[in-house]
């Protein structure tokens, strides 16, 4: 059973897409939290990061790497930004899909809720 953003990286279902690579594909969430709110998946599934292996070293690396250079692209960086990686359900996470979260455009709270 494919997640829904299996379903987008496929082109299946529509989503605004701002950064693509041959391992990545980045989109902004449906349900923004803060002015710029985008999500970065890597293409091949990993279901979260608590089942990720050594042998995914590189992709967790390429996926906090291109999460800097979207922050870069959208201009993040001049003010800061938060990257979040939601595991399970205490957590927050929803979607069984590997991603990462990037925040920005406003002051963020901590400790988050
Ligand atoms: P999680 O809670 O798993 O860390 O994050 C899942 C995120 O995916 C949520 O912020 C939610 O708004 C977003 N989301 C869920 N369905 C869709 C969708 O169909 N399109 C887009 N662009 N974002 C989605």
């Amino acid at each position: 059973m494919s997640t829904i953003f299996e379903r987008i990286i496929s082109r299946e279902i529509p989503a605004d897409i701002v950064f693509e690579n041959e391992e990545l594909l980045a989109f902004r969430d449906a349900s923004p939290q803060a002015p710029t709110h985008v999500l970065i998946v890597p293409k091949r599934v990993i279901a979260r990061v608590d089942e990720a292996k050594p042998e995914d070293k590189e992709l967790l690396g390429a996926l906090l790497l291109g999460a800097a250079e979207v922050a870069r692209k959208l201009g993040l960086n001049q003010n800061g930004y938060r990257l979040v990686i939601n595991n399970g359900p205490f957590g927050g996470e929803t979607v069984p899909h590997l991603h990462c979260h990037i925040l920005g455009g406003r002051p963020l709270g901590w400790p988050p809720g």
